[in-house]
């Protein structure tokens, strides 16, 4: 089971995921991973900032705020002597953190493996107060450092893990936990490099933790508990009458969650393919509601599911200038250099006789692809066989999802007659041969409104 930030937010929210574990792990093994509290890594991020800014008083803010936070929880969550032993370790890992911010103001840059070590005391805090809590309540745990099991490459931020080594890690650190009727709390977000580095998996990550984990240790379920109903046909926050839906495929819930929609880390449900474990979404806010069920495969599926959205991503095209230069050489070459960066490319499309060229990244990546483009075809740039890459900031992506789309003649026209109805101007579209995800670039001012239209038009709503 995995518990997400809202779940952990407030010694109260901790004692409903508290029953909701001691109430399965009495039927059976239970690990469970948890993230940090609410807007926590936000703050340890800032922080960090903080101190490479050299604002020695923004950083002892932070840590106050963080050190108060967790010692109110602890006061309020356990009992008496739980609480004084917590508050001490809790006053430890805020001093690491403390510990960084002054190496990271001294040298004023943050080296992202300084950053990787920092933020994954959020989860750390939010693990040891799980522990103990269900200590008190007669349940016995253990916090569980993921750095001490999750084994990754070397990507600080957004590390990928080594499945091999994280299993023999699993079996070795959590089976005789699990065997002994202990339930491991094992922090979600991070892990460390095979040589002991400290990592983590991306923002939103301890979704994928938990389920490196379900698949390390031949989980029979996953159950990501977060603060909503389930996976729904549309955020439900730009949606109003968004639907929870009962059961989607694998590579639905990938598609949806790789193109915008938060509820779930994107690569949650590589590590599970291979064993077919089921995954439950389900909201701790709400436990009867029975939440979404993510399944391999799915007979008789018809039409669209869910549409999702991403607003924060730049479109960048090249355009050949000159006929001497082989255009899908071009293609390979930039997207080589944008993969060596570890910049994720959401939608390419080409198309055209000239072989212009143009993807979709995160904003936050745009400067790194640039940068990788520039490099990996200087010479291209520097005598005028490229046009200089070109950029559009204001653009928004929506998808349209559903296993069921496939071969259904007349959706991709009624989706796009939907956005033009609402006078959205579309800018590029992207549909593979699987016909899984229809990926649709529009202004970015009308990204709302199309995802609204679409919602209305393939009937995905409860109204
Ligand atoms: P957690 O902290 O539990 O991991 P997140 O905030 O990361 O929770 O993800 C849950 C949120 O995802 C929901 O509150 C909802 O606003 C948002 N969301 C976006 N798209 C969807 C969707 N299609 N279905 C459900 N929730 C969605
Ligand atoms: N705490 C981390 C984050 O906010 C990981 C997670 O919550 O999934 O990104
Ligand atoms: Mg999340």
């Amino acid at each position: 089971m995995k518990f997400g930030g809202t779940s952990m937010g407030s010694a109260d929210r901790m004692r409903v995921a508290g029953e909701i574990i001691a109430r399965e792990a009495k039927a059976r093994p239970v690990a469970v991973v948890v993230s940090a509290m609410s807007k926590v890594t936000d703050t340890l991020l800032e922080t960090l900032r903080h101190a490479e800014g050299g604002d020695r008083p923004g950083v002892e803010a932070n840590l106050k705020k963080l050190e108060d936070r967790h010692v109110e929880t602890a006061r309020a969550l356990l009992r008496e002597a739980s609480a004084a032993a917590a508050r001490a370790e809790i006053i430890t890992m805020i001093g690491e953190v403390d510990r960084i911010a002054k190496g990271v103001e001294m040298l004023g840059i943050r080296p992202p493996r300084s950053v990787d070590e920092a933020v994954a005391v959020g989860e750390r805090l939010s693990a040891l107060l799980m522990a103990a809590h269900l200590n008190d309540i007669g349940v016995s745990a253990t916090a569980v450092n993921a750095r001490e099991v999750i084994v990754t490459d070397a990507v600080f931020g957004n590390a990928t893990p080594l499945l091999d080594a994280t299993r023999v890690k699993a079996a070795e650190r959590l089976k005789p936990a699990l065997e002994a009727g202990t339930v491991p709390i094992v922090t979600g977000f991070n892990g460390a490099t095979a040589d002991g580095r400290p990592t983590t998996l991306g923002r939103g990550g301890s979704d994928f933790s938990a389920s490196i984990l379900a698949g390390a240790l031949d989980a029979a379920e996953l159950w990501i508990w977060t603060d909503v109903d389930g996976i729904m046909s549309a955020d439900p926050r730009l949606v109003k009458d968004a639907r929870v839906l009962d059961v989607i495929t694998y590579r639905e819930a990938a598609e949806l969650a790789y193109n915008g929609a938060k509820v779930l880390h994107p690569r949650t449900l590589a590590p599970l393919m291979e064993h077919g474990i089921p995954v439950w979404s389900k909201n701790s806010f709400n436990v009867a509601a029975p939440g979404t069920r993510i399944v391999p495969h799915i007979e008789g599926a018809l039409g669209a599911k869910a549409v999702t959205s991403m607003a924060n991503v730049a479109l960048v095209s090249i355009e050949p200038a000159s006929a001497e230069i082989n255009g899908t050489l071009i293609i390979g070459r930039a997207m080589a250099a944008i993969a060596q960066a570890n910049v994720e490319v959401l939608t390419f499309l080409s198309s055209s006789y000239q072989q212009n060229f143009c993807f979709l990244v995160r904003k936050d990546e745009l400067a790194t692809a640039l940068t990788a483009l520039e490099s990996a075809l200087s010479l291209e740039f520097a005598h005028g066989y490229l046009g200089a890459p070109e950029v559009d900031e204001q653009v928004g992506l929506l998808a349209v999802v559903g296993e069921g789309m496939k071969g259904q003649t007349g959706l991709a026209g009624r989706v796009f007659t939907a956005i033009s109805r609402a006078q959205i101007n579309i800018i590029a579209i992207a549909q593979g041969a699987s016909e899984l995800t229809i990926g649709i670039v529009v202004r970015r001012e009308g990204l709302e409104l199309a995802v609204q239209a679409v919602h209305a038009e393939c009937g995905m709503g409860t109204a």
